[in-house]
């Protein structure tokens, strides 16, 4: 049976008839499973009432209430990540294991806003004039926005969300259309934990929604991930409305490996952060930068364990799935071709994949090249495919330098046993996450993910204490209290004696 996917406002499925859908993909078999609503501005405005209604209640509940609800929806969450996990694989295509994996990071970030009593503290100095205290609080913002991408339809989103509410504020979703139905599957949990009826919304639908956040004027703060050209116009559109925005863009991830690394563990970890998720990841590594001599053992060592992947269904137990739809497959595969005209080696040819699931769903296999240069456009370009660009380089500054002129910068990795040149590595790249010896370095949930350069638009990373920063803003007190002496009038300004 078709599914039906509607928004979720006030605490309930939107009853409304939508004017628009989106289709619902499963990409393992290439069929329709249902139909997304698509929101327009009235609908959009609805959520956003809500929203201000259940933050004029959420504001003021307690500290202790608000851990409550955080703790419940940690446990709820917990129980039924099997579920999410399924939904995200039948409309995004990534394997079982890997949407388990997804749930789960987005779950770190709950656990650490679940300790909001404590990061929301604030100083306080007493008697700094006579009698005097100051004090400094964080308050929330009100209504905030997250629109999120379709790669991580559960993690992205609780990159923000849990920290949002945390703080006080109330929220709306906007997720990706084409996997929107883990969204509403959290949205079902807010409400069995007991966070009151619109501090929790969701609207899906494309720009109109979008553009709608942007403009709305009790929207507060907008939290955007996706691609480098959306998330320049969220972040521009958004700053020029007077909001407060932290946006997300694309990626091109960097793995130099330099001639002392341990060869095997940097094929292994090029395997898995190449192809991992079908390279729809924004920490995949799509370029390893291969320092002298051991760039012919490396692509052969990576080829052989290619040859050992399963590509299919992600509900049989493969290693790696379709991508997400049809059109981006074609996108991807249009690289390929592009590579081999512009006269890179393709060494492993995803295109001939045979994959064990649906012939009619969006294949494409693990793809290597080698001997690629900057100057193509599966090096300059995010493609955001399972595609793995090897270029050979004569030294690590030749590596760090190419790196350093791409224009985006997400993440990246080196692998050496030598300490002293991770170290010059960590301190000189102009990327975001560093890993050393790692390929995927997505921070832990207390401290803060995000890029540098083209991979993030704004001043705020994503959790952490930067995302309780972005989500309340500082007031300071100062106070006098029960003191009957007073110093009469002064209109000089305040000094403290
Ligand atoms: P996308 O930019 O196409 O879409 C992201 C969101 O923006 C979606 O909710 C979508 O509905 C909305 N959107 C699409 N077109 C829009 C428009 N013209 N105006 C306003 N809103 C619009 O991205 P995607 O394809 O869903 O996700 C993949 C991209 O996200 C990749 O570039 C990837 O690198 C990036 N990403 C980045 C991070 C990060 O942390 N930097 C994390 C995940 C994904």
């Amino acid at each position: 049976m078709s599914k039906h996917v509607t928004h979720w406002i006030d605490g309930k499925p939107f009853g409304g008839v939508a004017d628009r859908q989106g289709d619902i993909f499963d990409p393992a078999t290439g069929q329709v499973t249902g139909q997304v609503d698509f929101a327009d501005v009235a609908i959009v405005d609805e959520a956003v009432a809500a929203a201000n209604a259940g933050f004029a209640e959420w504001r003021h509940a307690s500290l202790t209430k608000r851990t409550q609800v955080l703790f419940k929806f940690r446990e709820l969450l917990n129980e039924r990540k099997g579920e999410i996990a399924e939904l995200i694989t039948a409309e995004h295509g990534k394997v079982l294991s890997d949407a388990l994996g997804e749930v789960t990071r987005g779950q770190e970030v709950v656990e650490f806003a679940c300790g909001i009593p404590h990061l929301l503290k604030g100083g306080f100095s007493e008697s700094v004039s006579t009698r005097v205290d100051v004090y400094s609080i964080r308050q929330p913002l009100g209504v905030v926005g997250i629109i999120s991408p379709f790669n991580f339809p559960a993690m992205v989103p609780m990159w923000f969300f849990p920290i949002a509410i945390a703080a006080g504020n109330a929220v709306i979703v906007k997720p990706s259309e084409k996997d929107p139905s883990a969204a509403n599957y959290m949205a079902e949990l807010w409400a069995e934990a007991g966070l009151p009826a619109g501090v929790f919304n969701v609207v899906h639908g494309d720009k109109v929604a979008v553009d709608r956040l942007l403009e709305h004027p009790d929207v507060k703060a907008l939290s955007f991930v996706g691609s480098t050209p959306i998330a320049r116009y969220v972040y521009e559109t958004g700053t020029k409305n007077g909001k407060r925005v932290q946006a997300l863009g694309g990626a091109k991830n960097h793995m130099l490996v330099l001639p002392d690394a341990d060869l095997d563990l940097a094929a292994d970890q090029a395997i898995n952060a190449g192809f991992g998720s079908a390279g729809e990841r924004c920490m995949a590594i799509s370029a390893l930068i291969a320092v002298d001599s051991i760039a012919d053992e490396l692509v052969a060592k990576i080829s052989d364990r290619i040859a050992t992947l399963r590509t299919g269904d992600g509900r049989r137990g493969s290693d790696m799935g379709p991508l997400v739809t049809g059109q981006h497959r074609d996108k991807v595969t249009g690289y390929v071709a592009a590579g081999v005209d512009e006269g890179a080696t393709l060494v492993v040819d995803g295109r001939d994949v045979e994959p064990d699931g649906d012939a009619a769903g969006f294949w494409l296999g693990p793809t290597l090249f080698d001997n690629v240069t900057p100057d193509m456009s599966i090096y300059t370009d995010e493609i955001f495919g399972p595609v793995l660009s090897v270029v050979r380089v004569h030294s690590f500054d030749e590596g760090l330098k190419l790196i350093n002129d791409h224009p985006y910068g997400n993440g990246t990795a080196i692998f050496t046993n030598d300490g002293g040149a991770a170290r010059r590595f960590q301190n000189e790249v102009e990327v975001g996450m560093v890993g050393v010896n790692v390929p995927i370095p997505v921070p832990m949930a207390y401290y803060s993910f995000g890029g540098w350069k083209n991979s993030l638009f704004g001043d705020t990373h994503a959790h952490g204490q930067e995302g309780v920063h972005f989500y309340t803003r500082g007031k300071v007190v100062t106070s006098r209290w029960l003191d009957p002496s007073h110093g009469g009038i002064n209109l000089g300004f305040p000094q403290n004696v």
